[in-house]
């Protein structure tokens, strides 16, 4: 019997021993989720070796990403026999996550955003070019991405300002200003980068650089987007703002969880060829105000992170511990299934009933979106994902 005494750190609950994500508590630096509660490692750093020490005695994650595989396999190691021993490590104390405050647990360095779901690449083409093939040419042999702004990464919980901007609609005679109409969601998953900095990473050793990872909300300004978007991809619609999960679970928690992905339907590249896929089986959900709007199937992305990262650096670009890149909005084949608003609401023309009676195709004022996920875990067990949350406030007036 572990000395946690919290009923949701059990086998059976999402965020017991099998998980141990990391993330970092507000005055307490680098901490471990146990089931409802933090257990921040600086008072109990004197139970690690030295190594791992300077490390879970710091105030973020960046010295554990930069420490690269071998180290994060001996800090998990660690850590699960310290939570799962009889009695205390001494000086360890467990806060309860109603009543601690998380930061951004890293620094992001570069953040790249994939569009790797077969279905949303084919949703959104069908609504933004509904005269052209919904898949353009490139997408199935390659993982089309663009580099997005890594300082407007945020820490789930953090409120989401509308943003204003410039868009124009096919009756617009100009271009209008002013707060977006159409701000939406993308729910993805995103994957932290660490080890050594180093271009050219082979796909079948991508894992020795992506630590974990942590729920993604690309938040999207679709109004903006449809006007700015030709011919260079997102920029403003986009950059405003990107919330991600506040505790980072290792990729190593996901062993059991590991699926091929659906066939792309044409030879690949040499250099996107995995040995052994690294499809990834979450399921998230997604609830707007409270209400159960879609559950997005992670296991149908087309493109897996290995691909995603070695083709990232197969240019010379180089991946630094930090970095993060997210999938793409998750989308599967159903309508219950689609990861944004612009497509469960199919452009605004079949609107979304939420449990309160009212309905919505796109976010107004107020409205909260919360994404969580499960995945499988070793010996029947669930591997849970922390949420990632936003809550929308008015644009500011200018
Ligand atoms: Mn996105």
């Amino acid at each position: 019997m572990s000395w946690i005494e919290d009923p949701a750190f059990g086998p059976d609950h999402p965020f017991g021993p099998q998980t141990l994500p990391y993330g970092v508590v507000d005055g307490q630096g680098v901490a471990v989720r146990v089931g409802d509660h933090a257990l921040p490692l600086r008072p109990i750093a004197g139970s690690f070796s030295e190594r791992l020490e300077e490390l879970v005695a710091a105030d973020s994650l960046d010295a554990v990403l930069a420490a690269g595989r071998p180290v994060w396999s001996e800090l998990r190691a660690r850590l699960t026999e310290l939570v799962t021993a009889g009695s205390a490590p001494r000086c360890a104390k467990l806060l309860p996550l109603s009543e601690v405050t998380n930061r951004l647990p890293f620094t992001v360095a570069d953040y790249v955003d994939f569009y790797s779901s077969r279905h949303h690449a084919e949703n959104v083409g069908r609504m933004f070019r509904p005269d052209g093939d919904p898949l353009l040419p490139n997408w199935t042999h390659l993982p089309v991405g663009y580099h997005g702004r890594a300082g407007t990464v945020v820490v789930s919980g953090t409120d989401v300002i509308r943003p204003n901007g410039q868009r124009k609609g096919p009756n617009d005679p100009a271009p209008v200003y002013g707060p977006s109409t159409r701000l939406d969601i993308e729910a993805e998953v995103g994957f932290v980068c660490g080890g050594p900095a180093t271009s050219r990473v082979s796909v079948n050793k991508a894992p020795e650089h992506i630590f974990g990872v942590a729920l993604v909300n690309d938040w999207s300004a679709r109004d903006l987007q449809a006007w700015e978007y030709v011919p260079l991809g997102p920029f403003l619609a986009k950059s405003f703002l990107t919330s991600v999960g506040a505790w980072i679970t290792p990729l190593d928690a996901l062993s059991q969880a590991r699926v091929v992905p659906p066939p792309l339907g044409n030879e690949l590249q040499d250099y996107l060829v995995e040995d052994r896929p690294l499809g990834l089986d979450l399921q998230l959900e997604v609830r707007w105000n409270g209400t159960l709007v879609s559950r997005p199937p992670f296991a149908t992305m087309a493109w897996t992170c290995a691909q995603q990262l070695a083709h990232m650096t197969v240019n010379g670009a180089t991946v630094r511990p930090g970095d993060l890149f997210a999938s793409g909005t998750v989308s599967g084949p159903e309508k219950q299934e689609r990861g944004s608003f612009l497509e469960l609401s199919w452009g605004g023309k079949e609107p979304v009933l939420l449990d309160d009676g009212t309905e919505r195709s796109f976010l107004e004022d107020g409205d909260t979106v919360v994404i969580t996920a499960t995945a499988p875990g070793p010996d029947g067990s669930v591997v849970g994902f922390a949420e990632v949350s936003g809550t929308v406030h008015a644009a500011p007036v200018d």
